[in-house]
């Protein structure tokens, strides 16, 4: 089975979408890797195991590598409750948060995040309820801050607060998400989404937890993120435009350009970069999106993402596999267009001096001058075939692994078809097994030719250092090899 567009696609699993019959649905309607989000997820995780177990047997049923990225919560935080549920604030009034555990009101309320505290500062804003509310924070003493309403609302039990101002003293990892992440690893995933990274820092300290047991993904969503915005993708292995959360703590007219300067500074590092967030939210309960989101998908497409993401419509909507096909039609409309090429190119930036981008940007140039018909890439890491995605080049890349992780883990990355295959013997053997794949798969056709980059010896990670081209005979053998 092979995909007709080069961006993927992820999807959110929930209610909707749990059970093995509609895994198997989504993923033959276009899904390339499924996110468990583990904020609806408390020990002992029946949830998740049951949707790993259902995406693995997918997986084995249709012959193809899937991804799975579990998605951690991250340091949320809350107010307490309040009394009767909700309470109206007035614009202008002083309000208190405070330590004390008691029901709040119109001028009070709970808020059981002594961290808060530590860090706020007066000046500082606070949101609460998906930036609905807005309060600026005048004074603050021992375990009390005291914040004027700015934009008023009704305020609910439990609401969010977010402090978009405020770089807090936290860990990366929540205690919750350390529990989380030990049932994740133990249950084998591919990736981990961190919610709310701060610095590059926060990446490190999750990866002496996660090592190489999967790959990091880094969820931009905090302004702090985007000030150390250079240092948080150096340290992570994808990143995740998270416009929600991003869209309440930054102001909402900054996150298209806040989602191009990701994207882009993804692409340059190399780093799989997805688009996340309302992509078809009207989806959720109508079976067509609207033209805005039709329009916002395309846009995610021509920025050169390399993978658009749904949540609620998938995992809690009515039209799980609408949105699915919707979204799928939309990026093949868009990679077909005569301009997606010139827009995606205009946007790369050029190879950085390394042998490996070297390679890669020579691979697409020696397909592009004889019109080869795809590039096949010994990866063993992973590392060869993301430095020839970065490239985006106008024509198939297979990659070529024998470690199931790695295919496992490129299923999000732009334009790659992976492809599980052990090692071969030596060079003419590894000519001779990518022709095989490139006639079998369905990417080649007799006296058509393909280009094959490797590390050799493989296995060395980084050591991209050789080109071959072989054009195939009738039988899907190499009649000829150069360079
Ligand atoms: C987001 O905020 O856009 C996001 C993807 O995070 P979550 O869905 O976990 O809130």
């Amino acid at each position: 089975m092979r995909r007709n567009r080069r961006v993927k696609i992820v999807a959110t699993l929930g209610p909707a979408s749990s059970s093995l019959e509609m895994i198997e649905k989504l993923f033959q309607t276009g899904v390339d890797v499924f996110r468990i989000n583990m904020s609806h997820s408390r020990p002992p995780h029946d949830g998740p195991r049951k949707l790993h177990a259902a995406i693995r047997a997918t997986e084995a049923k249709f012959g193809r590598p899937i991804g799975i990225l579990c998605d951690l919560q991250g340091p949320k935080f809350r107010v307490g409750d309040m009394v009767g549920g909700k309470v109206s604030l007035i614009e202008g009034a002083t309000f208190r948060f405070d330590q004390t555990e008691t029901e709040g009101s119109s001028t009070r309320a709970f808020l059981p995040h002594p961290q808060i505290f530590e860090a706020i500062e007066p000046g500082h804003d606070l949101l609460l309820d998906d930036g609905k509310i807005r309060m600026r924070v005048i004074d603050k003493k021992k375990g009390i801050i005291d914040a004027k309403v700015i934009v008023a609302g009704a305020l609910g039990s439990r609401k969010g607060v977010s402090m978009p101002d405020t770089i807090l003293p936290i860990d990366a990892l929540t205690e919750k998400d350390k529990i989380d992440l030990d049932f994740a690893l133990r249950l084998g995933v591919d990736w981990v989404a961190l919610s709310f990274v701060q610095r590059g820092d926060d990446v490190r300290d999750a990866r002496k937890i996660i090592g190489n047991a999967a790959a990091i993904m880094s969820k931009i969503e905090k302004p702090s993120a985007i000030t150390d915005l250079d240092d948080v993708i150096a340290a992570s292995d994808g990143l995740m435009v998270a416009r929600g959360d991003l869209g309440v703590e930054m102001p909402v007219e900054r996150v298209p350009l806040l989602q191009k300067l990701i994207t882009r500074k993804s692409r340059a590092a190399g780093k799989p970069v997805v688009v996340a967030t309302q992509m078809l939210e009207s989806m959720i309960t109508s079976p067509v999106p609207t033209r805005a989101e039709v329009s916002d998908v395309a846009t995610a497409v021509f920025d050169g993402a390399d993978a658009i993401m749904l949540s609620a419509e998938s995992a809690v909507g009515q039209y799980p596999l609408e949105a699915i096909g919707m979204m799928n039609r939309i990026a093949v409309e868009v990679e077909n267009d005569p301009s997606y090429d010139g827009i995606v190119h205009a946007t790369q930036t050029p190879p950085q001096a390394t042998g490996a981008d070297a390679i890669a940007a020579a691979t697409h140039a020696v397909a592009d001058t004889l019109k080869l018909s795809a590039i096949l890439c010994y990866t063993s890491t992973g590392s060869t075939a993301l430095r020839v995605a970065r490239e985006r080049p106008n024509l198939p890349v297979i990659g070529l692994s024998p470690v199931l992780g790695t295919a496992r883990r490129l299923s999000v990355v732009w334009g790659l078809h992976c492809v599980l295959l052990a090692d071969p013997e030596n060079q003419a053997d590894m000519v001779r097994k990518a022709c095989r794949v490139a006639y079998d798969d369905g990417f080649c056709k007799p006296g058509e030719g393909v280009v094959i980059t490797a590390g050799v010896p493989l296995g060395s990670p980084g050591a991209t250092n050789m080109i071959r081209i072989a054009f195939l005979n009738e039988h899907g053998a190499p009649v000829a090899e150069g360079v």
